[in-house]
């Protein structure tokens, strides 16, 4: 298997997250590439694990030095893809997930062209507003910034690679996971295949010299 980049983009509540995360729980082929931001925890985010949490100087810093693949300004913040996150994920043999919004997978895949994009649409405006609201961890003026900016980034869906509606968590989970099986499988992405089918051949060509199919 060639591992690849699986980049998930959705306005704020559509839930991108939540089948990142339920993908690193289903899948052993997946890992999860850990974004760095300047934004504050949330109750029970831990630093490393959700995010790296950077203050501005040092985000700022890493930037000039080159570390991001890809990085972004979001409500007031910084977001950033670490090149290094990337290298531990493909080095372990894994699909990197990218939790990521719209400007950065455009960078990523300028980057990075064999990258899969999916594009994570809401059932509705109203579900969307409602996640926002049920999640409980901004102030009204961040959540309507954040439904704003919503409807600029839907814009950007058509640009992906596939779309997947999240109108229930199970069936957007499993229809991700079979774009991974399918990108899995392309052609272009299998790096032993060549030697693979000439053995095959050869074994044909002698089972065939041998008369055992007779
Ligand atoms: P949140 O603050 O809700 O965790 O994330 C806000 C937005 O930033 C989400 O759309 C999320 O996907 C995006 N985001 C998270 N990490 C990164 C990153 O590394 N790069 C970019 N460009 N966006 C990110």
């Amino acid at each position: 298997m060639t591992p690849f980049l699986l980049v998930l983009s959705s306005p704020s509540g559509g839930g991108k997250t939540s089948i990142a995360r339920a993908l690193l729980q289903a899948r052993t082929d997946v890992g999860y590439s850990v974004s760095a931001t300047t934004r504050a925890p949330r109750p029970g985010e831990r630093d490393g694990q959700d995010y790296h949490f950077l203050t501005p100087a040092e985000f700022e810093r890493r930037v000039a030095a080159g570390d991001f693949l890809e990085h972004a300004r979001y409500g007031g913040h910084r977001y950033g893809t670490l090149r290094s996150e990337i290298d531990r994920v493909l080095r372990g043999g894994h699909h990197v997930v990218l939790d990521i919004e719209v400007e950065g997978a455009r960078q990523v895949m300028e980057r990075m062209p064999d990258a899969v994009r999916v594009f994570v649409l809401p059932p509705s405006a109203r579900v969307l507003a409602e996640r926002l609201r049920r999640r409980d961890t901004e102030t009204a003026q961040a959540r309507r910034t954040r439904l704003e900016r919503a409807a600029e980034e839907l814009l950007a869906a058509h640009a992906y690679d596939y779309v997947v509606i999240n109108e229930h968590l199970r069936d957007a989970v499993n229809s991700v996971g079979a774009i991974l099986d399918a990108e899995t499988s392309r052609v272009a992405r299998q790096r032993d295949l060549v030697a693979f089918i000439e053995q095959l051949r050869q074994g044909v060509v002698d089972a065939a010299a041998r008369g055992e199919s007779e």
